[in-house]
């Protein structure tokens, strides 16, 4: 009719009218365009729904996994995939949070990732909430950190933003500590053991070996070769409140003392020289080996005890290193379960755990705001660690704390962000002028 109109006046009247009704008719195509162009997607949104629904006929969580989708549609994403030409930046406290891919038993159970990653340094949990009408929908919260991996990123690729620039912190005489934090089955002890193939784990993969390999090409340089320093390597375990060399057959407990000047000593504990990767790689297979042994799954003790890697730079005439570097899998930060189980041995474990994680972050804490009050004697963990956390400006940290990616991970995740996000929270104080 419009057009008919259109049509008409044009015969009649004035330029200008025409201009103005002409005007008219391109905004009312306009919205009618948009309105079709609305219907049309509507339409599409919905035939994809019933399209998803029916393609996943018993797919419980069809609803949520749309929902994430249409979200992470709106996403600019710009994930990590590089190191920058500059490398990492190197600070004192550096918090990371790397997500796993999903597990093939989890693509077959159709689990949602509920993780977005939308740049190197952020990261999105979308949470499933119910409204009072018992309508779901998404919550999705928001977290920065110093760098973010997603299920793309190599364990190589982290090993660069994370443990490669504490190397440089130990030849200059101070103490750098990389932990790997987590739920089990998070990915801590592929992160820092090395990848897993079955049950078969490739040591070479892992931050220990990476870390090996840096170590000794920095030990090569004519600078330590002429001062005829060298390395020495010891592996322990920390389970309740007990240690054990993971150096020495049938893994012995060792005491833990502490001397007048407040120094911590693990009696006994062996510190194996090495010479070469290789050297390494043999002492953490052999490690690994003590570890689990006598157990049918991997996970099931060695994900309620801390494992403790060192290397120590060793100046010759002295007994002990003038710098040191540890990495450390802790136990699995997933406590949930345990106060319902009516074990008492594994409670009292997972008190145990749940206190040692505490003062860690108690003792991360004391070393950015340079406290003089250090916390170390809350836990085994922070005791036989206290060396990490004193000492000012050349002890160096790394956290990396890794989450599951499924919908079923929630809590435990949101537990490991926010736990995180507290260690970052200091270091973000502290950079403020203010
Ligand atoms: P944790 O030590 O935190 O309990 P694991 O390192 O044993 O967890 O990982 C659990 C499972 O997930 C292992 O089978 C491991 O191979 C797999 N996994 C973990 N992280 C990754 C990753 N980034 N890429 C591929 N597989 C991974
Ligand atoms: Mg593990």
């Amino acid at each position: 009719a419009i057009n008919t109109e259109l049509t008409a006046v044009k015969g009649t009247s004035s330029t200008s009218s025409v201009r103005r009704c002409s005007s008219v008719v391109r905004e009312v195509e306009r919205l009618k365009e948009q309105r079709e162009r609305r219907r049309a997607m509507q339409a599409e949104q919905r035939k994809e729904q019933c399209a998803l629904k029916s393609k996943d006929p018993g797919n419980p969580n069809w609803e949520v996994a749309l929902m994430v989708r249409n979200y992470r549609d709106q996403l600019q994403l710009n994930p990590l995939r590089y190191l920058s030409p500059r490398g990492a930046r190197v600070q004192q406290i550096t918090v990371c949070v790397r997500k796993r891919p999903m597990s093939r038993r989890e693509l077959q159970a159709k689990a949602v990732d509920i993780i977005s990653v939308p740049s190197r340094d952020s990261l999105i949990i979308h949470e499933l909430r119910n409204k009072v009408d018992l309508t779901k929908f998404l919550e999705h919260h928001k977290f920065r950190f110093d760098y973010t991996f997603d299920e793309q990123c190599s364990n190589t690729l982290v090993y660069e933003h994370t443990a490669r620039p504490l190397i440089r912190t130990m030849f200059e005489g101070g103490n750098a500590t990389c932990f790997a934090y987590g739920q089990t089955g998070s990915g801590k002890t592929h992160t820092m053991g090395g990848e897993f193939c079955g049950k078969v784990q490739d040591c070479t993969t892992g931050i220990y070996a990476l870390a090996a390999k840096d170590v000794f090409a920095e030990l090569a340089k004519p600078k330590y070769r002429d001062m005829g320093a060298s390395i020495t390597c010891s592996y322990f375990e920390i389970y309740g409140s007990k240690v054990f060399d993971l150096l020495l057959p049938d893994k012995p407990m060792l005491r833990v003392l502490e001397d007048g000047r407040q120094q911590v000593v693990i009696c006994g504990l062996t510190k194996m020289p090495v010479t070469k990767v290789e050297d390494v790689l043999a002492i953490i297979e052999q490690g690994n080996r003590e570890r689990t042994s006598g157990q049918t799954s991997v996970n099931i003790k060695s994900s309620r005890s801390h494992a403790v890697f060192q290397m120590g730079l060793l100046m010759p005439d002295q007994w002990e290193p003038c710098g040191k570097c540890s990495f450390v899998d802790l136990a699995g930060n997933e406590r949930g379960a345990d106060t319902q189980s009516a074990n008492l041995q594994t409670r009292r474990e997972g008190a145990e755990i749940n206190k040692s994680l505490l003062a860690l972050k108690e003792c991360i804490r004391a070393l950015s705001r340079h406290s003089s009050h250090l916390p170390f004697r809350g836990s085994k963990l922070t005791q036989v660690l206290r060396d990490s956390f004193i000492g000012g400006e050349q002890n160096k940290t790394c956290m990396i704390a890794m989450i599951s990616p499924g919908l079923s991970s929630v809590e435990n995740t949101l537990n490991t962000l926010r736990y995180a996000d507290r260690v970052k929270e200091l270091v973000a104080k502290e950079d403020d002028p203010l």
